[in-house]
């Protein structure tokens, strides 16, 4: 839940391009036109049949048009807007033709085209995947974010991983290979089962941890009332670590086992309440209790080794260390808070430090 940003990555006009076609598909599919697809040996098939009628799907499709004519480069700012108004119309419609609309949809918007790479073609209503000779795609789009830490725990790393020795710069990517371009997940805040139209909106996909992705969100849903959007939210803002040991005990005498990591709130925020939901969504507190407590020690540990004036003697004596390296050295990640999306536990080593070290002096 630390924020990202889509601004400055060139991401949105390379999406825009790649999948406005998808706009006028779904005018097609509201006005009941017949549209086919290309199905297994090249061969055309029906995706939606025509249909003169003003059947329960095309009234569908009609107010997803009216609601928005490029899904997939959807804004952070009107994506839940967008979503409430869908939820409430769905009520009044037939489940079960709702249900088959939402079929449709998920294979016009497909993630598993945008995750090989691919983008949609439409003429004379057959809509076919080519390979995106630019090697836009979700890899890609991992790759300019440059999150490199799981944007909901920030304790797992996320990659994006070219396994050949053509190495993107210059503006020249390869072209995706699922052989060669590995990387984490992007997980849909929205679920794609449910929200089919934003299967492949970037403001709806964030870099997560398998664990987060997986194993702890699964099918449940995220909601921005309740949760952090990390579009536009960080739940640095709402949160802070506070460590408690054991009482008596010193600092370099401390155990894992002496240790308690807690959240508490940052009183003053205005999203204190949506991170300490977003915490507990993510069981946060169990996985830093269980898996972290001994980069908790280790960096308690650090200051009580490393204080400021043992930080200020080795810039002084090596001028080469300095800035993120000496936050490395003296405490083993970095303390800068415009950091926290590249390096894992960065939020916890940045809150002991202020809650034991001199942090605010430091950086
Ligand atoms: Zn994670």
């Amino acid at each position: 839940m630390v924020k990202i940003s889509l601004d400055n990555q060139d991401c949105i006009e390379q999406h825009r391009e790649a999948y406005q076609v998808l706009g006028r598909v779904l005018e097609d599919l509201a006005s009941g036109k017949a549209i086919y697809t290309i199905g297994r040996g090249g061969k055309s098939k029906v995706l939606s049949r025509a249909s003169n009628r003003n059947t329960v799907a095309r009234k569908y499709y009609t107010k997803l048009t009216d609601l928005c004519d490029n899904y997939p480069c959807l804004s952070p700012e009107h994506i839940h807007d967008v979503v409430s108004k869908v939820k409430k119309y769905e009520v009044s419609l037939n489940k079960k033709m709702v249900k088959r609309a939402k079929r449709i949809l998920a294979t016009i918007y497909s993630y598993e085209k945008f995750s090989k790479g691919m983008s949609p073609q439409y003429k004379y209503g057959v809509l076919s995947w080519v390979a995106n000779p630019s090697g836009w795609g979700a890899w890609e789009f991992l790759r300019r974010l440059n999150v490199r830490s799981c944007v909901y725990c920030n304790a797992e790393t996320i990659f994006s991983l070219l396994l050949t020795n053509e190495l993107p710069g210059g503006g020249i990517t390869p072209k995706y290979d699922s052989k060669t371009h590995k990387r984490s997940a992007l997980d849909h805040f929205y679920n794609h089962s449910k929200y089919p139209f934003l299967g492949l909106t970037l403001s709806n996909l964030v870099p997560a941890c398998t664990r987060c992705n997986t194993n702890v969100k699964g099918a449940r849903e995220l909601n921005h009332t309740k949760h952090i959007y990390p579009y536009a939210e960080s739940f640095n803002d709402g949160v802070k670590f506070a460590i408690a040991y054991k009482p008596g005990k010193r600092i370099v005498d401390l155990e894992e086992s002496d240790l308690h990591i807690a959240f508490v709130p940052r009183m003053e925020s205005k999203i204190y309440q949506k991170s300490l939901e977003s915490v507990a969504f993510f069981h946060l507190s169990k996985v830093y209790n269980q898996l972290h407590k001994i980069d908790a020690l280790t960096v308690l540990k650090r200051i009580e080794a490393f204080p400021q004036s043992y930080r200020e003697f080795l810039a002084e004596k090596y001028p080469g260390i300095k800035g993120m390296v000496l936050d490395y050295v003296c405490r083993g990640s970095s303390l800068n808070p415009s950091h926290i999306l590249s390096h894992n536990l960065s939020k916890l080593t940045i809150d002991i430090e202020k809650q034991f070290g001199v942090a605010d002096k430091a950086c």
